[in-house]
């Protein structure tokens, strides 16, 4: 991914609107990124920072743009896991299948 796609992206982002490997390049672009990540955190302080002092609140948001991005990374990690639990399934499966297979023919 290159700086502009990511630029174009950091909207969706912010909204939670990336997933899978969508997010996962976006993220390992910002993290590598220090141009995109500095535009990332300006967008974030802006739409974030409006909505806060609009409703009053209290905030910390570099904070929290550094928990979004943990948040995020931890679900690629996930989508990750998931990924491998399923190919394992298959694995397991398509071995099932040859082990009947085999037991059939045998008898
Ligand atoms: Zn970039």
């Amino acid at each position: 991914m290159n700086c502009k796609d990511a630029e174009k992206k950091i909207p969706y982002f912010l909204s939670d609107e990336l997933d899978g490997g969508r997010l996962e390049e976006f993220i390992g672009h910002v993290e590598s990124c220090p141009e995109c990540r500095e535009e990332l955190s300006i967008q974030f302080l802006v739409a974030e920072g409006l909505d806060r002092l609009e409703r009053g609140s209290n905030f910390n948001l570099q904070e929290e743009l550094l928990m979004k991005l943990e948040d995020a990374q931890r679900r690629v990690r996930l989508h990750h896991t998931l990924w491998y639990v399923l190919i394992g399934l298959e694995a397991a499966v398509a071995l099932a299948i040859i082990v009947a297979l085999y037991i059939v023919f045998q008898l």
